[in-house]
């Protein structure tokens, strides 16, 4: 069997990792970019660009958690990025990168016949054998097709494209913050993660202007804890999969009511916590949860691994009625609870705040550009010299490096999933051609419909791939 995946980041990384490789011929991997196997996110960058999760959650082998802290503990400079509070190694994304790649060389090894096309792929021809065809207009054809293209960039949500001083796509930061004088006035657009990175980095070059992050919430991401084992009942997902959908969301908040207080936990308690976050002193915010950090009761550490685990099998259950709600409603807050900073960045924040040095603005309603920016919020008007977006694309969004393929797919059959993405058969991958899974074409990454509104993290990714590689032929014995 020859297989063609499509885009070198982490999912194909986790897909080549997980492929038995006894009736594979041949694997061809397709990608333009100049440092392959790191996807957008674990290209080289400043040390202060941070991964966001603890080993055990960036592990690329789904079903061995352990396999990304082995390979920490064999480098030698792993050491010296511990998160000192959360008692883990949160090393630079670059470092994260170097293990992506030490992983795909070791896996491509176990193949008869490898070949890293620099190419991206323009379009896949499902007529007879798949046939991939790339923009320098090369043809190759295939048994099986993976796509793993990754997700959207940042969106120019206030149409500043152009303008002098803004920067539309912040990574990498160290090419696009070498250009911000250090006395200039920065917006940020944004308070999520991306937003946090390039404060921190901002801070790391000793930039002596004023920082603000500007959006229409003000919600900062929560403050990861030190993880403990919580121990699913209620939620785990396997339990969840075996309900009849359509479900409604009083049922699910009921699983979660009934979750915490079997850990002696109350959800109304909690869920009027996280609630009230958003209207919460940003400083007063990060003290109090920096102080939490330890904290030995798991009510926030299990919505946080639910919404990853139990989150997408529930989502697929509930009405859609339900589903607009949450995701109208509840997006931002659920994604701050979900994906957590780490420690380090928020002890670095609070001290920005207290120095003044940062702000955050809420209600923003517009972005002006003219001698300088001036961006209008709900208690007035704030002026930078320079504003640097990180509005994150919504999930399932399709890369503009992919639009062509995903366009030459969708005029063969192909559909979009009305959440985003493709839209494929949940239980192997497969796209939906004509209405039915084709078994010679999937995705893992975002670009698979059908999932949560979160933006899948490594472990996700690493699932589907552990769920392509099935589908396709099997997974590799260990
Ligand atoms: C800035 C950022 C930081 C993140 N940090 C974390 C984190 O710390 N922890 C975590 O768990 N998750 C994190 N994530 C989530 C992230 O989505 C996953 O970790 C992971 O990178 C997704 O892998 P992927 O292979 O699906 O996509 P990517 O890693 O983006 O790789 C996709 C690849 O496809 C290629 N491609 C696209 N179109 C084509 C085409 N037409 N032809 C050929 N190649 C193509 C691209 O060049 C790219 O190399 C982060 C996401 C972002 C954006």
């Amino acid at each position: 069997m020859d297989i063609a995946i499509i885009g070198a980041g982490a999912a194909a990384v986790a897909l080549l990792d997980a492929l038995d490789p006894s009736d594979i011929r041949s694997v061809t991997v397709f990608d333009p970019s100049p440092s392959p196997w790191r996807g957008r996110p674990y290209q080289p960058d400043l040390d202060s660009v941070l991964v966001n999760a603890p080993p055990e959650i960036m592990s690329i082998r789904h079903g061995d958690r352990e396999h990304y802290a082995r390979w920490l503990d064999g480098d030698a400079h792993a050491g010296a990025h511990t998160d000192e509070r959360l008692g883990r190694p949160i090393p630079p994304r670059a470092v994260y990168g170097r293990y992506l790649v030490d992983t795909a060389e070791a896996a491509l090894a176990r193949f008869a016949r490898t070949e890293l096309v620099g190419a991206a792929v323009t379009g896949v021809s499902l007529a007879g054998r798949p046939v991939v065809r790339t923009a320098d207009g090369r043809r190759h054809p295939a048994d099986q097709v993976v796509l793993c293209v990754g997700g959207g960039v940042p969106r120019d949500g206030y149409g500043l494209a152009g303008a002098p001083g803004f920067v539309a796509d912040p990574y990498p930061l160290r090419r696009t913050l070498a250009g911000v004088p250090p006395r200039k006035n920065v917006a940020v657009i944004g308070t999520g993660l991306t937003a946090v990175d390039i404060v921190a980095s901002l801070a790391a070059r000793g930039h002596a202007g004023r920082i603000s992050m500007v959006s229409r919430s003000g919600t900062l991401p929560f403050v990861w804890q030190r993880p403990l084992p919580t121990d699913l009942r209620y939620l785990a997902p396997d339990r969840l999969r075996s309900l009849e959908g359509p479900v409604r969301l009083a049922e699910f908040t009921e699983l979660i009511r009934m979750e915490l207080a079997a850990h002696g936990e109350s959800w109304d308690a909690l869920a009027a916590w996280i609630a009230a976050a958003p209207g919460r002193d940003p400083a007063a915010s990060l003290r109090e949860q920096l102080a939490m950090v330890d904290a030995p009761r798991l009510g926030r550490r299990i919505v946080q691994e639910a919404a990853h685990t139990a989150g997408p099998v529930a989502w697929r259950l509930l009405a859609a009625s339900d589903r607009e709600r949450l995701r109208g409603r509840h997006f931002r807050t659920i994604t701050s609870a979900a994906s957590p900073m780490v420690p380090r960045n928020a002890a670095l924040l609070l001290e920005l705040f207290e120095a003044g040095t940062l702000e955050a603005l809420s209600g923003v309603e517009k972005i002006e550009a003219g001698s300088a920016f001036e961006i209008t919020h709900a208690a007035g008007v704030r002026t930078a010299d320079i504003v640097i977006n990180a509005v994150n694309p919504p999930p399932h969004a399709i890369p503009r490096a992919a639009e062509p393929l995903v366009s030459s797919l969708l005029a063969q059959g192909a559909v979009l999933d009305p959440d985003g993405g493709l839209a494929v058969d949940p239980g192997t991958g497969r796209v939906l051609v004509g209405g039915r899974p084709d078994h010679r074409l999937h995705v893992a990454g975002d670009l698979a419909g059908g999932g949560p509104f979160l933006v899948s993290g490594i472990p996700g990714v690493a699932a589907q791939a552990s769920r392509a590689a099935r589908s396709i032929g099997g997974v590799r014995s260990r």
